[in-house]
């Protein structure tokens, strides 16, 4: 990447945050499986009326601005969409994006590994992440997703596009639910210990959506995280976690992001607000299958849609609504414990790279 562009884009991550550093696009609402801690609405059987075509997610990652530094594609199941490995190359052409991150609940194997087969080869430059979600084992998980063989499913996918290791980098996310939490630490160690998965993150799940975690669940949920993030970061330091790879800059400090985050989301439970200000709206944005622009997926509140702004997110993003928005968030001070709004809070910051330096070279 041009020294020029790179500079322009740190300069707006960390002092100008003016412009998207990162979006994530849900390019579709459709799911195979219906976990039932899921945002998706799929009471009105969901189908794909209103999704963006591939012809328009062509114009949209033409108009994007220089700012962006990566894309997280997510659903419903992206992989559900015949078409992703194309939507995934759209962006990786047309964009300024040095990094994709698809979350997939894995169960299209094929698909996923043709596409590994793929992306690298077209992109050799670029970081490709895959994360699978698995949330329970074996017949358990089948139960959780509604899907029969899903544990399978995900295992073997996992396996399979370890293979494609360093130019896609693969992990798995357990997502503690009111389902699940009671289990976690079990859950967890039979992947890394029987199912050999070394890359793991934990999401927390989230009222957000047609979902609400049930009140007299939350610090059963709380204190689960806890134990979890201690537990991962003790294996980390034993080695038994790979995470992001501690062989580059990037690896080490997507790994340092990820343990400051897990502590400002207990942080958060916990009842202090670890961030001053959020930047969801700001280097942060959510598009949505239709082609709705959202600061975040939990706030209700749009930007628009690209379909009524020539595809053009600029337009949205310094509109007269996106600036109220924004006024709204510093002035409520929003927080919570939506980890992808965490990570890029914490990549904004420039202080976490002085600490990340200085804890490097003691
Ligand atoms: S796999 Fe993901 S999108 Fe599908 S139902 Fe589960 S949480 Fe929702
Ligand atoms: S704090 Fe959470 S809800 Fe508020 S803007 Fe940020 S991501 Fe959205």
């Amino acid at each position: 990447m041009a020294i020029g562009l790179q500079l322009e884009q740190v300069a707006n991550l960390l002092f100008s945050k003016a412009r998207p550093a990162t979006l994530i696009h849900f390019v579709t609402e459709r799911c195979n499986a219906r976990c039932p801690f899921c945002f998706v609405d799929f009471r009105p059987s969901t189908d794909r009326a209103d999704e963006l075509s591939l012809q328009e997610i062509a114009q949209i990652t033409k108009n994007l601005p220089r700012s962006l530094m990566n894309v997280n594609i997510s659903g419903g199941e992206p992989f559900i969409r015949n078409d992703l490995t194309d939507i995934a190359d759209l962006y990786l052409t047309n964009s300024s994006a040095q990094s994709l991150f698809i979350s997939t609940n894995g169960f299209y194997t094929s698909n996923i590994v043709r596409f590994c087969e793929t992306m690298p080869d077209r992109h050799p430059e670029k970081t490709i992440f895959l994360s699978l979600s698995i949330n329970q084992i074996g017949k358990k998980h089948d139960l959780l997703t509604a899907v029969d063989g899903m544990f399978e499913r995900c295992i073997a996918t996992f396996s399979a596009i370890k293979a494609f290791r360093p130019a896609i980098i693969p992990s798995v996310s357990l997502t503690i639910s009111p389902q699940n939490y009671r289990e976690s630490l079990k859950i967890y160690d039979h992947l890394v210990n029987e199912q050999k998965i070394d890359a793991i993150q934990i999401v927390m799940a989230r009222s957000e959506g047609v979902y609400n975690v049930p009140s007299d669940e939350r610090m059963g949920m709380a204190v689960a995280y806890e134990e979890l993030t201690r537990k991962i970061l003790r294996d980390c330091q034993k080695g038994l976690l790979h995470e992001y790879g501690n062989d580059s800059f990037r690896g080490r400090i997507l790994n340092d992001k990820n343990i400051l985050s897990r502590e400002l989301v207990v942080s958060h439970i916990r009842g202090e607000r670890p961030f001053r200000h959020c930047q969801a709206g700001s280097l942060f944005g959510v598009i949505t299958a239709d082609g709705t622009v959202y600061p975040c997926e939990i706030l209700d509140k749009p930007f628009g849609n690209l379909r009524q702004a020539s595809y053009d997110i600029k337009k949205l993003w310094e509109g007269e609504r996106a600036m109220e928005i924004r006024q709204w968030l510093k002035t409520t001070k929003c927080a919570c414990t939506y980890e992808c709004a965490i990570s890029v809070n914490i990549l904004s910051n420039w202080t976490f790279y002085l600490q990340h330096m200085t804890g490097y070279l003691r």
